[in-house]
């Protein structure tokens, strides 16, 4: 695998199926989801809680793995890598942003970016990273010394500085007042603007919607509509 792309779509997903459990106690997470997903796209998966949202982030992240179907990250199928080809294609590719932000409490920002970037092939300096989100004045501060949304921020530098070529986010705003959502999701548009990163972001507030190139809808473990975005909304500009 490497970084250069031979095709111009990140993912591609066939009759995706994920049963969690068997017999009458099965659930059907995700009943066969076919999806495209360009590279470079900022893409937001809508939908109510339980619908599979989670799920398909995870899978597409190489965090866990279908039951049935396929999923193609660039011309890579994710179902055929074996557990090692599966963390070295999370280590190398994939960045992960999730609600709580699981900084470690005794490490200070800078030292919290660097836990990644000490682990990776191409890092940024853990210095530009808090940069780009804002933070760089905060390096030497610790989690507790700081709002959820400046950790989540850190979350993100530390999701970022690896300079991976999608950034997976779960419900990042889920915790945040809307002054430090806003600021969150300012940065998430940033790291696609500047760095051509394609995000995607799992989300149940609809806000969000407007910032994406395209928006999906889930529901009961399936896509219900696709939505392009013809002019997106700034981060400044939704409705929180
Ligand atoms: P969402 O992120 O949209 O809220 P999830 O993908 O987390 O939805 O969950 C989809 C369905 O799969 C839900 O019914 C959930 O309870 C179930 N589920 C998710 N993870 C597991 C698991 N590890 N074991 C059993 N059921 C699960
Ligand atoms: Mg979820």
């Amino acid at each position: 695998m490497t970084n250069k792309s031979p095709t111009s779509d990140a993912f591609t997903t066939k009759g995706l199926t994920k049963v969690y459990g068997e017999g009458p106690a099965a659930v059907h997470a995700l009943r066969g989801v076919d999806l495209t997903i360009p590279s470079g796209e900022f893409v937001v998966l809508l939908g109510p809680s339980g619908s599979g949202k989670s799920t398909l982030l995870n899978i597409l992240g190489g965090l866990d793995r279908p039951t049935d179907g396929s999923a193609h990250f660039q011309d890579t199928e994710l179902t055929a890598l074996t557990d090692s080809e599966l963390t070295r294609y999370r280590r190398d590719h994939v960045g992960f942003v999730f609600q709580f932000y699981n900084l470690m409490p005794s490490l200070n920002a800078r030292e919290n970016v660097e836990l990644v970037t000490e682990i990776s092939t191409d890092p940024m300096d853990a210095g530009q990273a808090l940069a780009l989100v804002g933070l760089d004045e905060r390096a030497h501060h610790f989690p507790s010394e700081m709002s959820g949304g400046e950790q989540q921020r850190v979350a993100i530098a530390r999701a970022v500085a690896k300079q991976p070529t999608v950034l997976f986010c779960d419900e990042p705003t889920g915790a945040l007042d809307s002054a430090t959502g806003r600021a969150v999701l300012k940065v998430l548009t940033d790291v696609n603007e500047k760095l051509g990163t394609t995000v995607i972001i799992v989300t149940h507030a609809a806000s969000t919607a407007a910032l994406a190139d395209r928006v999906i809808h889930f529901a009961d473990g399936g896509i219900r509509e696709v939505i392009t975005n013809d002019t997106k909304l700034t981060a400044e500009e939704i409705e929180w």
